[in-house]
């Protein structure tokens, strides 16, 4: 069943579509879909199969995104479907963000309004965050949610790959209060070997959601023996001090064998030696998938007192001031609420 047709597509004969949503471009013949799977050429117009066919939903702690620094120790409606247009051989959502669309046909259709209500009927809730498989696939369903959501005064959060074309993105910018981007590598050769990708799109949109100045977090999931070289880890923190700012909370994340890869979880050395480079750069630098003493908590980057102290989900802001502040030093610190 198909339900929206893009906006964002080119015809090029009779038969064969441009989709222009991502950096793939696929071109699709009549009767397929693109690279992700969700994206149909019926006739010449490309289909979104997956608008409205939620097939996960969540009230999730919002640092499970991973935020921690937006509305620390709140909670967020969590929405997903099925489909992604990136191949991560290592995927650790694969059983929903591997599916096309056809594992949707049975799946239960929430319009726009209906999944905003079931938002606003959750207690304690700050808003709906579109996960667990790539929400740009998704596009003309998170728009026409998050516009919604956004009369109602729920925040809008994406946590993303970030491979997106800039008029799309630029659109989605409106209505989104928030992203985490999940940065895998700095390597071009890593994103087209092991992801299907290209690096300079994700940096693409990292700069242009700073830009913005819209709330920005960044995951690295270091993988064993794929991207866990530490001068171009380096390289990327580096890039990340330079084009956001040393006060972009970055989360570098341990790898457990999945899907097409079984390469033994990243070595708590690797992690350690990580986090180390990264805080040369970086003011907010966590690790996630495994604990290390100062991984979780935030301590002010002028005096080092503790601010947030993370026990697993349970939050406890300390010494900071209503408006960010650190109460010893003043330091202003980045939490968007
Ligand atoms: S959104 Fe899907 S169909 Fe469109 S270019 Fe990307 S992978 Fe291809």
């Amino acid at each position: 069943m198909s339900y929206i047709v893009s906006k964002y597509y080119d015809s090029l004969t009779e038969d064969n579509v441009k989709c222009l949503l991502c950096p793939h471009n696929c071109i699709i013949k009549n009767g397929n879909t693109g690279i992700c799977g969700v994206r149909h050429n019926i006739d010449g117009s490309i289909y979104a199969e997956n608008y409205g066919k939620v097939v996960a939903m969540n009230m999730d702690p919002v640092e499970k995104k991973p935020l921690y620094h937006y509305y620390p120790g709140h909670k967020i409606f969590s929405v997903g479907t099925d489909g992604c247009n990136l191949k991560c051989i290592f995927c650790q959502n694969y059983l929903i963000s591997q599916s096309d669309y056809k594992s949707l046909q049975d799946v239960d259709f929430y319009s726009p309004q209906m999944l905003v209500d079931i938002a606003l009927r959750q207690k304690d809730n700050i808003g709906i965050a579109y996960t667990y498989n790539e929400p740009f696939i998704w596009f003309e369903y998170v728009c026409d949610t998050a516009k919604i959501a956004k009369n109602y005064a729920l925040k809008n959060v994406m946590v993303t790959n970030g491979y997106i074309n800039s008029a799309p993105l630029n659109e989605l910018l409106q209505y989104m209060d928030a992203f985490n981007v999940d940065l895998k590598s700095f390597n071009n050769n890593f994103y087209k070997r092991h992801t299907g990708a290209t690096l300079e799109p994700v940096l693409n949109t990292i700069k242009s959601i700073h830009k913005s100045g819209k709330h920005l977090e960044i995951t690295n999931l270091v993988v064993t023996n794929l991207n866990d070289n530490a001068d171009e880890f380096r390289n990327m923190v580096k890039w990340i001090c330079e084009n956001t700012g040393s006060n972009t909370p970055l989360h570098i994340s341990r790898y457990f064998p999945s899907y097409k890869y079984s390469a033994p979880p990243t070595s708590a050395e690797t992690i350690i030696e990580f986090y180390h480079i990264a805080c040369e750069y970086l003011d907010f630098v966590y690790t996630g998938n495994i604990y290390l003493d100062k991984g979780n908590d935030t301590y002010c980057p002028q005096c080092g007192k503790t601010l947030i102290l993370r026990n697993g989900y349970n939050i406890s802001l300390q010494n900071i001031t209503n408006d960010g502040k650190c109460e010893f030093c003043g330091k202003q610190i980045v939490i968007s609420e």
